[in-house]
């Protein structure tokens, strides 16, 4: 899977000039037909989404082109999660964010369970973003809950990617940053910075 900006249009264009790269093995990805529909929840309605499917011409290894709008495996827009995760920074309980959202308790309870689990792998990696996208911010000392420390360090990443690599928003980074994998099930790395 990689995750692509939330432009089919320009996806499209980059794909069949040959500009985007394997996330295996930086080879050259080609067009390969598309994956299934699939639904995504956005703050306000539901709507459906085909993603492309591309083959890299190196290790023949097929991804799905995923917008940064999306996490892997996870019906409900990356903006949303994410918004669920700064309510909680600043005091709300799950049952009180799901009624804010609109999502059922459990759905929201979950994504909280599974960014703590993987809060230190997080915070890290975003950390190690930011500093490799602006080294002037190794003075900067963290402080607070590791949620909000977590927090922080995705905002710091954001911040300087926008600003080395254009605008784009924060939590699309996120799902950008992550491979889409922010909340995945697993304990393999994320992607590093390049
Ligand atoms: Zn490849």
């Amino acid at each position: 899977m990689l995750i692509v900006v939330n432009d089919p249009t320009h996806v499209e264009r980059e794909l069949c000039a040959g500009r985007l790269s394997c996330p295996h093995c930086e080879g050259e990805l080609r067009p390969w037909g598309h994956a299934r529909l699939r639904v995504l929840r956005t703050a306000a309605q539901e709507i459906e989404l085909q993603p492309r499917r591309a083959r890299c011409g190196s290790c023949r290894v097929t991804s799905v082109l995923l917008s940064d709008v999306c996490l892997f495996r996870r019906v409900d827009e990356v903006a949303v999660i994410g918004r669920a995760l700064l309510e909680k920074a600043a005091g709300a309980g799950h049952r009180r964010i799901a009624v804010r959202l609109g999502r059922p308790q459990e759905t929201v309870r979950g994504w909280l369970r599974r960014f703590s689990s993987r809060i230190a792998l997080i915070q890290a990696h975003f950390r190690h973003w930011a500093l490799a996208l602006d080294p002037r911010l190794e003075t900067v000392t963290p402080q607070g809950s590791p949620l909000a420390e977590a927090l922080e360090a995705i905002g710091l990443a954001t911040r300087a990617a926008s600003l080395v690599f254009g605008p784009r928003a924060v939590w699309s980074w996120v799902s950008a940053m992550t491979g889409g994998a922010l909340l995945a099930n697993t304990n393999s790395p994320f992607p590093a910075p390049r």
